[in-house]
């Protein structure tokens, strides 16, 4: 099995694909002064089966562009905007967040939760700023050192598989200097990995690790994410998510 189907296959039932929660993506929504605006146009990149997706369309009068390389995903969240009965403002497209194709300054917000790392946070804030409208607002979660020293196990593992780890202040500079004001930043608190996330994934890793035991890869695929889940709960002090809301600072 190749390493994207066990993805696909790990997380394609799941709410949510990476550590996050409907309150979090609330409060980034108070924190972005979205919450009066009409008719607002938003992107929502690396949605995976769209728990924020959902969770904005509810909130806000808006259309929301869903974007996802993995197709998996985009079917599941359609099934899922349907049942929700928010299917008319949602649109899916299937792409890779470093090769869109929007027209320039054509979205009110750009929402990205535990997904920019795929590309790099610093790459991705830079390239997603000209799809903003002037005053835009970029919100996105990224993997964030809560303090200024860290164990070793804690910062080797996640230095190795995210060299663009970073503490907040960096992460906000990082803003800054690419044309971005900063509204506000917090960190996930640990249900959001925990509760939201690793305990579902576990769930799935046990019965696949069952149905696949006799593949070579799968149980070392399995094994992998055993390891992160595991450093998570020991040294949940010192990293987590930070949810970054910014404005595009006109030119
Ligand atoms: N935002 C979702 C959430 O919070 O549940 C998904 C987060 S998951 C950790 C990262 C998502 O990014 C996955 O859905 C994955 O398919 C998507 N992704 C990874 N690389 C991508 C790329 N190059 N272009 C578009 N999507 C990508």
């Amino acid at each position: 099995m190749e390493y994207l189907d066990f993805l696909v296959e790990l997380h394609g039932n799941a709410e949510r694909q990476g550590p996050g929660g409907d309150e979090q993506t609330r409060r980034a929504v108070e924190l972005s002064g979205l919450a009066n605006k009409q008719g607002l146009r938003i992107a929502d990149i690396g949605c995976g089966t769209g728990a924020s997706v959902l969770t904005l369309a509810k909130m806000l009068d808006a259309e929301i562009t869903a974007v996802d390389f993995l197709p998996a995903f985009l079917t599941e969240l359609s099934l899922r905007a349907a049942s929700n009965g928010v299917s008319d403002r949602i649109t899916t497209v299937e792409a890779s967040m470093d090769k869109l194709e929007f027209e320039p300054s054509s979205f009110d917000a750009i929402w990205s939760e535990g997904a920019i790392y795929n590309i790099g946070f610093e790459a991705g804030v830079r390239d997603w700023r000209q799809y903003l409208k002037p005053n835009g607002i970029l919100a996105v979660s990224e993997l964030t050192w809560l303090t200024e020293t860290r164990p070793q196990d804690l910062e080797r593992f996640w230095n190795e598989a995210y060299p663009e780890v970073g503490t907040a202040s960096e992460k906000l500079s990082v803003l800054e200097r690419n044309g971005y004001t900063p509204l506000g930043y917090f960190p996930l608190p640990k249900e959001c990995w925990m509760e939201n996330y690793y305990h579902p994934v576990r769930r799935k890793l046990n019965s696949m690790r069952v149905k696949y035991n006799d593949s070579e890869v799968v149980p070392k695929y399995v094994e992998q994410e055993l390891q992160e889940i595991r450093l998570y709960e020991a040294h949940s002090d010192y990293v987590s998510y930070g949810f970054y809301i910014a404005k595009k600072l006109t030119d």
